[in-house]
């Protein structure tokens, strides 16, 4: 076997993902992730269709269920918060769903044994040589591996220092995203309530043992402009887009002003030619961040088993097996972000006539047979990438 020592940076989803399938067909990882620690927090990130089938094929579909949300209906509100549609959580949730942070730590457990992390630091450079990649990083020191895989989501590193800035594969909805943790003051079990004034989505649901609450919100802002590493700044932009509205959101921001979880971010798209070059590979929202309604997570997931599996299949030879990834994970990521395009305007309709479109339309989607004839589209989506069986595979 070729190329044997591969470095993974980002240790949230896709890197572990691909950490545990590189071990399972004989390469050795390391993994580098920014952050000093596991990160937790984010929503609930859920699985359907063929994107099972990487889970059960890791060993780890039961835990993961022992980990599950187990949330029923989602309910809309008018703007007067009387109920006016109910989600199935077929709908939302998928057939499985968990909290992300929950499942990175189940991945982090399934792989740490095998794979070296390391937490606090990041890749400044990489520079291709014949029979490698040199790697600079901000605190360790230099290191050579046969392959890189960026891991790294996304606003991916990697990808900066290997195909160039994001600028040029971004584009931006328009939308944005705050999510974080807050006390369940409004007592809900194992549901969710969702709540808009014109341009500005709320999505409140309870979190496993129903002492807190995931909170999301969406909201469009035209030239809405921040640090990312800042999070004082954007709890503060936060206050700012949603003062004055009324419903549960004062008690939310309270709640903001002391949540350490916020994950903060535009709803951008990132739309790349390839996926690989040379001697470096993007697996999960590093190639193709998708945004919400794309199924990311299960994506991302399945990506990591296919480069693994091609890797494996062509005896480390990655001018063989990246073309094959390519090839292989490329529709399923246009399908992602197909279906995700116009999720700003669905979670944050930007009039009050239009929330009361989309509620409408809500209301006979939830209604057989028009559900039905959804979940089928849904699940076509995240089944556009069969996973292959890779040990049986050799070219
Ligand atoms: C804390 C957190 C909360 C999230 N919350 C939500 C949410 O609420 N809703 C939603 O739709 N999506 C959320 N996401 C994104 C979601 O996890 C991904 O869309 C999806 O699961 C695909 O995962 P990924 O592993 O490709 O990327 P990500 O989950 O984004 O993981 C990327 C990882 O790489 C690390 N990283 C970033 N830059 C570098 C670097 N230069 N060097 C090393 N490591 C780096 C990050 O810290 C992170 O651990 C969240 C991600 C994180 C990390």
């Amino acid at each position: 076997m070729r190329n044997t020592r591969i470095l993974i940076s980002g240790a949230s989803i896709a890197g572990p993902t691909a950490a545990f399938w590189l071990n399972r067909r004989g390469f050795s990882t390391t993994v580098v992730e920014r952050a000093p620690a596991l990160r937790a927090g984010g929503q609930a990130v859920d699985f359907r269709g063929n994107q099972m089938d990487v889970l059960r094929r890791m060993g780890l579909l039961d835990e993961v269920r022992r980990h599950q949300t187990g949330m029923g209906p989602q309910l809309v509100l008018d703007e007067s918060g009387k109920q006016v549609a109910a989600m199935p959580p077929e709908f939302i949730s998928g057939e499985v769903e968990i909290l992300r942070g929950d499942l990175n730590r189940i991945l982090y457990d399934a792989t740490k044994a095998g794979t070296e992390y390391v937490f606090g630091d990041w890749i400044t450079s990489l520079t291709e040589v014949a029979d490698g990649v040199e790697v600079t990083f901000a605190h360790g020191a230099p290191r050579k591996f046969d392959l890189v895989i960026g891991a790294d989501g996304l606003h991916s590193g990697v990808r900066a220092l290997a195909f160039g800035p994001e600028q040029q594969f971004r584009k931006d909805t328009g939308y944005h995203f705050a999510g974080f943790t807050a006390p369940n003051h409004l007592g809900l079990d194992r549901t969710g309530l969702i709540y808009n004034v014109p341009a500005r989505g709320i999505m409140v649901g309870s979190k496993p043992g129903n002492a807190t609450v995931n909170v999301g919100l969406w909201f469009s802002e035209a030239g809405l402009g921040y640090d990312r590493r800042d999070v004082g700044q954007q709890k503060k932009i936060v206050r700012e887009l949603y003062r004055g509205i009324g419903w549960e959101m004062p008690k939310l921001l309270d709640a903001l002003d002391n949540a350490d979880d916020l994950y903060f971010d535009t709803l951008c798209q990132m739309h790349l030619e390839h996926y690989t070059k040379g001697r470096v590979a993007l697996v999960g929202d590093a190639g193709w961040g998708a945004g919400p309604g794309g199924g990311g997570t299960g994506l991302a997931m399945m990506s990591a088993y296919v480069l693994a599996g091609e890797l494996a299949a062509a005896g480390g030879d990655h001018t063989v097996a990246f073309p094959r990834y390519e090839t292989e994970v490329r529709p399923a990521a246009e399908a992602g972000l197909k279906q995700a395009a116009n999720a700003g305007p669905f979670l944050a309709p930007p009039t009050t006539v239009k929330i009361r479109r989309r509620n409408r339309s809500y209301k006979l989607l939830f209604r057989q047979p028009l559900l039905s004839l959804f979940l089928r589209m849904a699940v076509k989506a995240a089944n556009t990438l069969s996973l292959k069986d890779y040990c049986a595979v050799r070219y």
